[in-house]
């Protein structure tokens, strides 16, 4: 379903509040240590075993950049030396080989992706040995339905790299690139010419790359609409595949808060928000949600169109479900259904490695109210609709009795023009489209203060 842009920033402002961003429900600050590498074993063993196993996909992370950058709220990020970097490398092969051994082996990985950090502090030598080794342990699919990735930092790639990296297998790139606008570079001290960018641009379609994104922030300190508007202008000539946009956490610790007051208002960098969305679409590209855009024809929004648009722990995704395996310090997987996290800190990944043992520390796992809230909750946000008939079937519940008080909470929202809310189905308005993770919210068994409401009718 195409979407038209609706963009009325009073109603935007009235509910913009703090949301989760949904790629994972539960969200991550209900993840508990008493889910254990004990039970991961379980899951992936349970996943093996379902009569049509579900596709693998991997997401490895590489917690190590060349330096910290000043809007930086990622956790666990260490500087890169080659000591460092190699001793990770170890590590992350160790772990790759228990994993491996928990999966049956006619379950390659389709869809890999490698972030951080800046995985590009890995030399080619490097990730060729890493995908080698994922391919010994897992097995790699190798066919035109592969999708392997690589989040890059613009400011330190070579363009002689896009084509050893084109080489090694992966065919999806993500660029890091933050900001565009001078003002706004200079306050998160990142200079990337529009040149430079049009130039890796070239080098990555010359090595055929078949999906390049770009993500910028929105909300910095000098940032501009006009500032915006040319940056959005020179990217849409370049036209990557996908474009995210990220609102800079006002709520997360990070050096930038504490240092600049300059951070642009929620006001203004809402207003931002609305600039680029209008512009993005008026250049043709496709408003998935959460900011993420894809050109009409890059597999997302043939996705979307087609009702098969997931978010998963990576985003937007239009793999079908997967059991997803979460590589290195800090990754999230999601394996029969269920949340695992591995050990942030260095040190308590190497020690629970070297002891032998998978370094999982927290996870969740669902129980049926939760698999039910994730459903409608990953629906939502993906297709921008519930059919109430299809979670019926799926979780045998009445929908209309379930989540009754949940109903009588999105009344507001429908006579605001945000939801329309159907005799069989909820769906999302073009307005609505843009305010999805507050509308989820109201799913949110954690966050929606309905409980008391729900136990009242249950009395
Ligand atoms: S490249 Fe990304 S992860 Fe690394 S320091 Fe900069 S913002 Fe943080």
């Amino acid at each position: 379903m195409d979407r038209p842009t609706s963009f009325d920033p009073a109603l935007l402002g009235k509910y913009d509040q703090p949301a989760p961003r949904y790629v994972t429900y539960p969200r991550r600050a209900r993840f508990c240590e008493a889910v254990s590498a004990a039970d991961y074993l379980q899951a992936a063993q349970a996943s093996n075993e379902d009569p049509i196993p579900k596709p693998l996909a991997a997401y490895i992370h590489v917690p190590i950049c060349h330096r910290r950058c000043r809007h930086c709220t990622v956790d666990g990020i260490v500087m890169h030396e080659p000591d460092t970097t190699a001793r990770y490398l170890t590590y992350l092969k160790r772990e790759i080989a228990l994993q491996g051994a928990l999966y049956d082996h006619d379950r390659p990985i389709e869809r890999l992706s490698i972030g951080g950090g800046t995985p590009t502090c890995l030399s080619d030598v490097q990730l060729a040995d890493l995908l080698n080794t994922l391919h010994r342990h897992f097995g790699l699919e190798k066919g035109p339905s592969r999708d392997v990735s690589l989040q890059i930092d613009p400011l330190n790639i070579a363009l002689e790299r896009m084509a050893t990296l084109a080489a090694l297998g992966f065919n999806r790139l993500n660029f890091g690139v933050r900001a565009l606008d001078p003002r706004a570079q200079r306050a998160i001290d990142r200079s990337l010419g529009v040149d430079r960018l049009v130039e890796l641009v070239d080098a990555a379609r010359r090595a055929r790359f078949q999906t390049l994104g770009v993500d910028l922030i929105l909300g910095l300190p000098g940032q501009s609409p006009q500032g915006l508007s040319a940056a959005l202008r020179a990217l849409t000539e370049l036209r990557p595949e996908r474009i995210g946009f990220y609102r800079h956490s006002q709520t997360q610790p990070g050096r930038l808060l504490a240092s600049d007051a300059g951070l642009l208002l929620r006001e203004a960098a809402l207003a931002l928000f609305g600039a680029g969305v209008t512009q993005l679409t008026a250049a043709g590209y496709v408003h998935l949600g959460m900011g993420q855009f894809a050109w009409p024809t890059d597999a997302l929004a043939v996705a979307q169109r087609n009702g098969k648009l997931l978010r998963d722990t990576e985003g937007y995704t239009a793999q079908a479900d997967a059991d997803h395996i979460g590589l290195g310090a800090g990754a999230i997987g999601h394996v029969n259904g269920n949340y695992y996290q591995n050990a942030l800190a260095l040190p308590r990944y190497y020690v629970r490695l070297d002891a032998g043992d998978l370094p999982i520390w927290r996870g969740f796992e669902l129980g049926a109210d939760d698999l039910l809230r994730q459903d409608v909750i990953r629906r939502l946000m993906g297709e921008g609709r519930v059919r109430f008939a299809d979670v019926e079937r799926r979780h045998r519940i009445v929908f209309r009795n379930y989540f009754a008080p949940e109903l009588v909470a999105l009344q507001p929202l429908a006579e605001d023009g945000l939801v329309e809310l159907q005799r069989g189905a909820l769906l999302l308005t073009p307005a609505g489209h843009l305010l999805m993770n507050r509308i989820a919210m109201i799913f949110d068994s954690s966050l929606n203060e309905l409980q008391p409401r729900r136990l009242q009718m249950l009395r």
